[in-house]
């Protein structure tokens, strides 16, 4: 493939754009070469600037959960944006989407809408800290909840790609805040808070991370953060952003039947547009501006543009429930062909799958935690990446973040991909 062009454009973007990128993993610096400019998209389907056409695992980090430029999505951006863009004042399609989410998600009684998840993470902190009147949180080592200052602290995603999950420019004040445990490990947990009694306000978790690649939770490591919560004063924080209206309508919390006590998201929520939400019971969104007194606010959110987007995107979803089996039958079918062809040709690794999530790493270990997704084989990653992609197969640019399928995809879209992965592997 070309990306003669892609490169042109890299080049002009560097000189007024840091690293010619918006967003860090948008680069290709963990796997090298230039990253692809994105002229169009439709369904499964990615077109780049130079002509080429790409099978898209990315799906935009995983908002576009019904495949790219999905009609009643687009037509209704479309019809909104004659009636204006943004106005600052309430309008009653925040209300509509507010129910309809409500509706969708379990234990939650109100929701706000904001611009990224990452925003949504920050303010479901702070909320928690106002609420409870603690200060510290946990975390965990690999997730990554936005790039707000308490989060940077062994973060996923980006942040680790490019080696720095701990950025400068976070004071050391906030940093002695978050206190880390290792993901699926309950007793580095309780360790932590038998060590910090009374302090600490929220646990915040990804239920199923997928910035370190994709990990499912152990059995039981969820019911037992809850117990931990609730014997300690701790909010339970779920980080839903990738999970939320994707592993099922209600997210993780219903896929595991577990209840969060403050739950965020972005992504799906929006449709493609800049959407983020955190929500809660109403005891606990009753305690922020102008009802109470932990202050959150923005120009933009409840937008009407990303509303109407995210309205048709979660109308869509809920009038078809059949969506999520039919992803997850697909990622299925994916994750059996790729360790089969993967296996056939010797290559050694571990696929991690839940629901429409999955990763691919190259090592001989099982992946459960941070630790673990680190010793995977990153040469081997940018090999595969770089083979895949000369085949027209788009997968992120980095091992320590997920594969998102969409459901535009065919089988005959996977079978190809499952071919492309066993002539790449034959090289590996
Ligand atoms: N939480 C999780 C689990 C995420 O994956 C991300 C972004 N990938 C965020 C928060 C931050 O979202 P945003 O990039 O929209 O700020």
């Amino acid at each position: 493939m070309i990306y003669k062009r892609s490169s042109a454009l890299f080049s002009e973007a560097q000189k007024v754009i840091p690293g010619g990128v918006n967003s860090p993993v948008r680069a290709f610096k963990a796997v090298g070469g230039d990253p692809i400019f994105v002229k169009r998209a439709e369904g499964a389907y990615l077109y780049d600037e130079d002509g080429n056409t790409l099978i898209d695992y990315i799906n935009s980090w995983g908002p576009m959960i019904l495949g790219h430029a999905y009609p009643s999505v687009v037509n209704a951006v479309i019809e909104k944006t004659k009636k204006g863009t943004s106005f600052g004042m309430p309008t009653e399609i925040e209300t509509e989407i507010a129910k309809l989410a409500v509706s969708m998600v379990p234990n939650i009684d109100k929701i706000r809408f904001v611009n990224s998840g990452t925003e949504a993470c920050m303010s479901a902190v702070r909320l928690a800290r106002g609420y409870t009147g603690k200060d510290k949180i946990i975390k965990f080592a690999g997730c990554y909840h936005g790039h707000s200052d308490s989060f940077l602290i062994q973060a996923g995603s980006g942040a680790v790609t490019f080696g720095s999950p701990n950025s400068p420019g976070v004071t050391k004040g906030t940093a002695q805040d978050t206190l880390l445990a290792s993901y699926n490990d309950i007793e580095s947990v309780t360790t932590l808070v038998e060590n910090n009694r009374d302090e600490i306000a929220c646990i915040i978790i990804e239920p199923v991370p997928g910035n370190m690649g994709c990990i499912p939770p152990s059995d039981g490591f969820l019911q037992s953060l809850r117990k931990v919560c609730d014997e300690n004063d701790i909010l339970l924080i779920f980080d839903e952003v990738m999970t939320g209206f994707r592993l099922a309508k209600g997210g993780a919390q219903e896929l595991y039947g577990i209840n969060a006590d403050i739950v965020t998201f972005g992504k799906v929520i929006g449709g493609g547009l800049p959407v983020g939400a955190f929500a809660a019971r109403e005891e606990i969104m009753n305690f922020l501006a102008p009802l109470g007194p932990v202050y959150q606010a923005g120009t933009l959110s409840g937008n009407p543009l990303a509303m109407a987007a995210g309205l048709a995107m979660l109308t869509e979803l809920n009038s078809k429930p059949q969506v999520f089996e039919s992803l997850a039958k697909k990622t299925e079918y994916l994750h059996k062909g790729l360790a089969e062809v993967l296996s056939r040709n010797k290559v050694t690794h571990t696929i991690n799958r839940v629901g429409s999530m999955i990763s691919v790493h190259f090592c001989e270990t099982s992946v459960t935690n941070f630790e673990t997704a680190a010793l995977a084989n990153n040469n081997t990653f940018k090999k595969f990446f770089h083979d895949m992609l000369a085949k027209g197969i788009y997968i992120a640019p980095s091992a320590f973040e997920t594969w998102f399928l969409c459901d535009a995809l065919t089988y005959e879209d996977l079978d190809k991909t499952i071919d492309a992965c066993n002539e790449v592997s034959k090289q590996l």
